[in-house]
């Protein structure tokens, strides 16, 4: 018995769960904001750039290609004079910057040719860049070879992740500064809109220069125009005026001349030309993708892994499973969005890995801490059974050693009051009150027995073919003496019937039981009717009273076992509350049902409605027998 209790008190450490959870998800979140998930993170950040809509230009850009066509026209690459007629009809058509990706040193041409071109770019329109970065502790690009050796040439360097961040040789980053020498795109930004780009938005340190992450447009987004067009004057001078022209290869020939971007990973995803077409309009529109701050990608992830974990350890594995993937989806379209409509990047590996692993530890976790549950209620069961099986062994024992003494003091009762010799009238009385106590009592021993019967299963039918108005006449004659005490009326109504199936005994149980109360709950010469009929196969039997009623909220109980209605309560009628629960019982054996209709101070109607073809038959496969009885016969 302690042992039960202690089983049955002991509340689950719920808190010890919520702890470990904490904890876990503290220390997986810490652990996983400083792993190197740069190449999965920046996976995600490519899916992000090249699914969100493409976002607008500045308009303030043209670039113009040396391409196949060129190439082509030419037969070779354009010398410099070729370059020297370009750069008169650009000029004619007053473009407001033109950005040389070429090295002009490497032009072929005569002395005087290279002089020319070279006075020519010396315009402080004309920018000259460099695919690289002042040396170490300088700030300046070396010169060219003479003759342009006064240029000035600025840095235009192209990054590719190949020793850092994702290692996958894509270009994610543009250089804004290096060594604190301005990149030829900031100088031009800077010149184009006419204010100091102080900071640009997402800008970040990386060793000795200042990095920031590119805008991209989708390739192919800035067209250019052939060179061999322009040097032709083909071209129409509405998209050149007040423009940056970018000048660079798109041949196809040279790697170098390309690089692999978010887009895609092929080496010549974007020419070189167009990536910087993309950077200066980054600046331009100061639209740089910026992380957002390390402490918030800490806040959420922590508590998506808390939720994960909550779920895991809360909900249905089904339900469980859909509420994450859920949760996935919202948080992936919520950083997907968020990058589209705002460009901040959200990082998505860290929570989404996260998310899995706390997925695969807790799972496990649930399985025992479910295994050591089920363990429990095992144990509180076979002690719950145990602890039946007694009550209904001393119930049983208890009411057979009661039942002989009880009819011993009954029968002696009995033969006091039935004795010649007189008694006085106060011995009189109390020998009947002894006697209808001890009525009382084996009633009452007889129901508990039933009861712990019930419980036990023992109970089974015994069926005979029986009339059942005459059981029911045999109960009405025993109630009699009963309902004469009480001055009460029993009208009965019993439409002739066939015999069929039924266990007599407990039938006479029930019927005792409905007749009893209706004597019990009425009121001094009240009146009772007792019907019986048959309709469609079943036969129904009614036993109506006017006496005190039942009230609503009592009526779906009252069959309950040790249930008593209020007014019953505490009325000076006694009961066990047995009587309807074992009536119900034995009614239902027979696959019948009991109802009732009952209003409080105007009387109860107990209906019990019992099939004539015994299902008991049917169901042990005697289906001739209990034809044989069936009155349909
Ligand atoms: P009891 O021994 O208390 O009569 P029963 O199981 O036979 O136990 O009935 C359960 C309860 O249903 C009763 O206590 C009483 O509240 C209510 N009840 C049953 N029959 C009647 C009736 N004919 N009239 C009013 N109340 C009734």
């Amino acid at each position: 018995m302690l042992k039960l209790k202690a089983l049955l008190n002991k509340k689950s450490k719920n808190w010890i769960h919520w702890v470990v959870g904490i904890l876990f998800a503290f220390i997986l979140n810490s652990i996983l904001l400083n792993l190197p998930l740069d190449y999965f993170e920046s996976l995600t950040y490519d899916w992000r750039v090249s699914l969100r809509p493409t976002p607008t230009l500045s308009g303030k850009i043209q670039t113009v290609a040396i391409d196949n066509r060129t190439l082509k026209e030419f037969g070779n690459e354009p010398n410099i004079k070729d370059h020297l007629e370009f750069l008169e009809q650009l000029l004619k058509a007053q473009p407001s910057y033109i950005v040389y990706l070429i090295d002009p040193s490497s032009l072929l041409g005569s002395k005087e040719e290279k002089q020319k071109l070279a006075d020519k770019l010396n315009s402080a329109q004309i920018l000259i860049s460099q695919d690289n970065l002042p040396g170490a502790e300088q700030t300046e690009l070396p010169p060219l070879p003479i003759p342009f050796q006064n240029l000035k040439t600025l840095p235009g360097p192209t990054t590719r992740d190949k020793i850092i961040y994702a290692r996958d040789g894509v270009t994610r980053r543009f250089i804004i500064s290096s060594n604190g020498a301005p990149t030829y795109q900031v100088i031009l930004a800077e010149k184009m809109l006419s204010e100091k780009l102080t900071e640009i938005p997402g800008e970040f340190e990386f060793l000795d220069s200042k990095q920031a992450y590119i805008d991209f447009h989708k390739p192919g987004t800035y067209l250019p125009l052939s060179f061999s067009d322009l040097k032709s004057g083909l071209f129409n001078a509405e998209n050149i005026k007040g423009k940056v022209i970018l000048l660079g290869r798109e041949t196809k020939e040279k790697s170098l001349d390309y690089v692999s971007t978010p887009f895609s990973k092929d080496v010549i995803s974007m020419s070189v030309l167009e990536l910087n077409a993309n950077i200066l309009d980054t600046l331009l529109q100061k639209r740089s993708p910026q992380k957002v701050a390390p402490a918030f990608n800490w806040v959420v992830t922590f508590i998506i892994l808390l939720t994960t974990i909550y779920v895991v350890l809360k909900i249905s594995p089904l339900k469980g499973l859909i509420v994450l993937t859920l949760l996935a989806t919202v948080y992936i379209g919520i950083s997907f969005s968020v990058f589209a409509f705002f460009n901040y990047w959200i990082a998505m590996a860290p929570t989404l890995l996260g998310l899995f692993i706390s997925y695969y530890f807790f799972i496990p976790y649930r399985l025992v801490l479910e295994n050591r549950r089920s363990w429990e209620y095992l144990q509180k069961n076979k002690l719950l059974v145990q602890v039946e099986e007694l009550k209904s062994n001393f119930l049983r024992m208890m009411s057979h050693d009661l039942k002989t003494p009880l009819a011993r003091i009954q029968g002696m009762a009995h033969l006091i009051i039935s004795d010649h010799n007189p008694l006085s009238e106060k011995q009189k009385t109390a020998v009947e009150n002894i006697y209808s106590s001890s009525e009382e009592l084996t009633q009452f021993v007889g129901s508990i027995l039933n009861l712990s019967r019930i419980e036990s299963k023992e109970v089974k039918l015994q069926l005979k073919s029986r009339d059942i108005n005459l059981v029911l006449k045999e109960v009405i004659q025993k109630c009699e003496d009963l309902s004469r005490k009480n001055r009460l009326e029993i009208r009965t109504e019993l439409e002739p019937l066939f015999s069929f199936k039924i266990d007599e005994n407990l039938l006479r149980q029930v019927f005792t039981n409905l007749l009893e109360n209706a004597i019990k709950y009425s009121p001094v010469e009240g009146k009772i009717l007792v019907t019986s009929e048959e309709s469609n196969g079943n036969v129904i039997i009614q036993i109506s009273d006017q006496g005190m009623g039942i009230p609503e909220p009592d009526l779906p109980f009252i069959f309950d076992r040790f249930y008593r209605s209020k007014n019953a309560l505490q009325s000076e009628v006694s009961g066990s509350g047995l009587g309807l629960y074992l009536s119900k019982y034995f009614v239902e054996l027979h696959h019948g049902h009991i109802e009732v209709e009952s209003f409080v101070g105007k009387g109860s109607t107990f209906s019990v409605v019992l099939p004539m073809i015994n299902k008991n038959y049917l169901e042990k496969g005697k289906t001739s027998a209990a034809r044989e009885d069936s009155p349909y016969v």
